[in-house]
């Protein structure tokens, strides 16, 4: 049994990729499979109980009709700018095309060496590939544009990482497209015009193809990639998601959430919160998120001057004039994020939200518990199991006085439930889930899975997953 594979990144030249076989693996085990997932890619009922599945996802076998390769991108890493990095331990299988229409990459990742590796064994451990399947199936869920999680493979092999000898595993990755500013940067860097215009010509058909409508399609791709960031970022951060690498590798031209390394939801509520090991000093903090995303639009539209004009002096204002527009529109959704969040109107003044933030950062209050208590206090609940979260709950008291002024409780309830999840993948249960699984008990992991993919509904069955973690299980760092 076959799958339709597309390979329509291999017709691009041959300087965009390198052809790859993955490396076989002793053992493999699927551990998870999404069924849903893989009947919105049309992918058979009983294919992923077939030899041939087992061997695709593991990396033991090229499935027919794929052509495997790894991507060449470039990108800065924590603001230095790396000339080539590339998919050192992922390959793309190729392309599904969706009930929708869409057409969805397939990718490997942890499926052995390429051409891009460097130093790296280009296999990964079995806990980023639970971490990923996880937090990319919950962010979805929570409705944030996502990568997704097809599968989870045990590859039967032990790898060597900081932490000693751990597991080895697999994780085939569905996304939109694997295209990243860092891919654009790759051919800028090269003084590549060619490679340039054949992304971007690709990226517009596949992504944004009514820029290729426009008299400038360019640029128009340029406003199409800030918008969707302006919309992603202020989603991210309404949800207290903190991604944590935001390199411009790691960012996406389709507008999807990509590469969910040392991510994070926040927990005590503070704009300065990071809990990367790698982020040392705070610049993918939560709310450095909107900064850091303009500076990577800004390292995009460096990468199409050359396509907007011959003289990218003359290009550059264009560019800018676009990029201009992102703090207005990332403030407009900031504002319909957290107002939806509290039930507020439109009109009501922005100082309500300002407030409500300065209240949670100066008592570190859970930022997931608190808006979910103060859904159900609008619902109908009593004020003081949110008066509880404070240590000095008369300053509470005084903001809830001044929102239940501007709110409309009535109006804007469904929606206010609708944005306030009752469950997230909080940093403990996550790590408890990798902990089990790396002792062959897969339980946490599937549970985990089942309740987070209805995270603005109330159950019973899962109501211990909304709880803070004790002080022995506090997360305090996370790591790729
Ligand atoms: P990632 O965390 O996958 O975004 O990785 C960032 C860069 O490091 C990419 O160029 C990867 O290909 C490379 N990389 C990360 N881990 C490995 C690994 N285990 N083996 C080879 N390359 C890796
Ligand atoms: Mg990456
Ligand atoms: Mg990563």
């Amino acid at each position: 049994m076959s799958l339709p594979f597309d390979n329509t990144y291999t017709k691009l030249p041959a300087r965009f990729y390198a052809r790859q076989t993955p490396s076989p693996v002793p053992s493999p085990k699927l551990l998870k499979f999404n069924h849903a997932l893989a009947k919105q890619l049309s992918i058979p009922e009983n294919w992923p109980s077939t030899p041939e599945a087992l061997a695709a996802l593991s990396g033991n076998g090229i499935p027919d009709g794929s052509e495997p390769i790894a991507q060449a991108y470039a990108g800065h890493q924590f603001g230095h700018f790396v000339p080539q990095l590339g998919d050192g331990r992922a390959l793309l299988l190729g392309e599904l095309k969706a009930k929708n229409g869409q057409r969805y990459d397939i990718q490997l990742k942890g499926s052995g060496q390429t051409a891009f590796s460097r130093n790296g064994d280009g296999k990964s451990a079995l806990g980023p590939v639970i971490r990923e399947y996880i937090l990319s199936e919950a962010m979805s869920a929570l409705g944030v544009p996502s990568t997704r999680a097809l599968a989870a493979v045990e590859t039967g092999e032990t790898v060597w990482r900081q932490e000693g000898e751990v597991p080895g595993g697999v994780f085939t990755r569905v996304a939109a497209s694997h295209i990243r500013v860092g891919t654009f940067q790759y051919f800028y860097a090269r003084n590549d015009v060619e490679g340039l215009k054949h992304l971007a010509e690709y990226t517009i058909d596949r992504h944004y193809p009514k820029a290729g409508e426009s008299e400038a399609p360019y640029l128009e791709l340029l406003k199409s990639v800030v918008e969707a960031q302006a919309r992603l970022i202020p989603h991210w951060m309404s949800l207290g998601f903190i991604h944590g690498v935001m390199n411009t590798d790691n960012c996406a031209v389709s507008g999807e959430t990509i590469d969910y390394g040392p991510c994070a939801f926040m927990e005590a509520f503070h704009p300065n919160c990071v809990f990367s090991s790698i982020d040392q000093n705070s610049r993918y903090a939560w709310g450095n998120q909107g900064n850091i995303a303009l500076w990577n639009l800004t390292r995009f539209a460096e990468t199409l001057l050359p396509l907007v004009n011959d003289d990218p002096a003359k290009a550059a204002p264009k560019a800018e004039k676009e990029l201009e527009r992102f703090p207005n529109l990332f403030a407009e959704q900031y504002a319909e994020r957290f107002k939806t969040k509290l039930a507020l109107p439109e009109s009501a003044p922005d100082t309500v939200i300002k407030e409500c933030l300065q209240l949670l950062a100066k008592n570190e209050i859970d930022f997931t518990l608190f808006f979910r208590r103060l859904t159900e206090l609008a619902s109908g609940g009593n004020s003081s199991n949110v008066e509880s979260l404070f240590e000095d709950p008369d300053k509470f008291v005084q903001w809830r006085n001044e929102w239940q002024k501007h709110a409309d409780i009535e109006g804007l309830l469904e929606t206010m439930k609708s944005s306030n999840p009752i469950r997230i993948p909080r940093n403990h249960r996550v790590e408890q889930a990798i902990q089990a699984a790396y002792q062959s008990d897969y339980s946490p992991f599937n549970r985990l899975v089942v309740a987070l993919k209805k995270p603005y509904s109330e159950s019973d069955d899962f109501a211990d997953l909304e709880s803070l973690p004790l002080p022995h299980e506090i997360v305090h760092q996370t790591f790729c």
